[in-house]
């Protein structure tokens, strides 16, 4: 009998569905996002109907069960999404991430049936979502956060400060890590859906950043906002938890991100050597490059 190792094919292989699906994710980004990828650059900003294209073409709910109106597809497929649509512009590549891997991926695992019902087709329909852990002082240390979450009847009342945080400007439904008591280390750390427009929450500057500028970077600030009980994902003081799990995937998807920006900088290169000459001829790397060519994507839909 053969070893798993033997039959199992090697980790780099795509499966058919797998090729089809990033194929047509990335004739997509090769056709709608690569040329304004120069103008959202300058611009610092993602226009909406761009916005609205990855959400009919179902890149923005890839997890998400078809019953919420999502793909109903897998991990795997949201991770092939962000390295082609990366290959093209790691500024929307990180939007989709993040409305993926942590959003989506934080409602999926911790959220109760309410949340589920009430944000999950949301999310899969028009809204953008956020993930908002980091503080001035809590980076790598993310669990050193001082936003504080105070208890007052059926609500908490949210007041901090958040550094750095995707999608902020799209956004519509937030993801805030506060803590219910700041003595008890990583366990006051409670998760709440936070959506934008609630009272006491506005969400501030937004980074003027060297590279993937598209991509929006914000402060959120909030000043006495009060939510709902019924917005905390997962128990209270468990926020830690919630925050480990989904910034597991997270970072897979960070490195999908890495992974496309590189094949996309690679393609450049290879365009670039095959025109240029020098000394009147091409350089033998680039006449090894004109003979790799690549078939047309076939089309894998993933709305119905
Ligand atoms: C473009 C961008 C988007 C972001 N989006 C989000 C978001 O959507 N949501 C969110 O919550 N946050 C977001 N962040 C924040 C991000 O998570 C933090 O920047 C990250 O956690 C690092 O924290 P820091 O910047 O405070 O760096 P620091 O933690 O201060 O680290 C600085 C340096 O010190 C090193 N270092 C840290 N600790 C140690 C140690 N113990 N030993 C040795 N070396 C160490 C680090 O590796 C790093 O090189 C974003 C940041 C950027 C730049």
């Amino acid at each position: 009998m053969p070893s798993p190792t033997e039959t199992a094919a090697p980790l780099s292989t795509l499966g058919d569905d797998e090729k089809l699906f990033q194929d047509s994710v990335y004739e997509f980004a090769d056709a709608e996002i690569r040329p304004r990828v120069r103008e959202m650059d300058e611009h610092a900003r993602v226009p909406r109907n761009l916005i609205d294209a990855l959400f009919n073409l179902g890149v923005m709910a890839i997890e998400i069960p078809d019953a919420y109106g999502g793909a109903g597809a897998t991990f795997f497929h949201a991770v092939l999404a962000v390295e082609a649509i990366s290959r093209v512009d790691p500024s929307i590549g990180v939007l989709v991430d993040v409305q993926n891997t942590l959003a989506a991926n934080a409602l999926l695992r911790w959220g109760s049936d309410h949340i589920k019902a009430t944000w999950l087709p949301r999310l899969a329909s028009s809204s953008v979502g956020a993930y908002a852990l980091s503080e001035a002082g809590s980076g790598s240390d993310a669990f050193a956060l001082t936003t504080r979450a105070t208890e007052d009847a059926d609500s908490y009342v949210i007041s901090g400060r958040k550094l750095w945080i995707t999608n902020g400007n799209e956004a519509d439904i937030f993801i805030v890590f506060a803590t219910l008591d700041p003595d008890a280390g990583y366990r006051g750390i409670t998760a709440v859906i936070v959506e934008r427009g609630t009272e006491g929450f506005t969400v501030g500057k937004k980074e003027d950043k060297l590279g993937i500028r598209a991509s929006s970077t914000c402060e959120l600030l909030f000043e006495q906002c009060r939510v709902p009980k019924a917005n905390v994902l997962g128990d209270p003081g468990k926020g830690y938890k919630v925050a480990i799990e989904t910034l597991n995937e997270g970072r897979i998807g960070i490195g999908a991100q890495m992974i496309g920006l590189a094949q996309g900088a690679l393609d450049h290169t290879l365009r670039y050597v095959k025109e240029r000459k020098q000394f009147g001829k091409r350089s033998q790397t680039s006449r090894a490059c004109s003979s790799r060519s690549r078939g047309l994507p076939r089309r894998w839909k993933l709305r119905g």
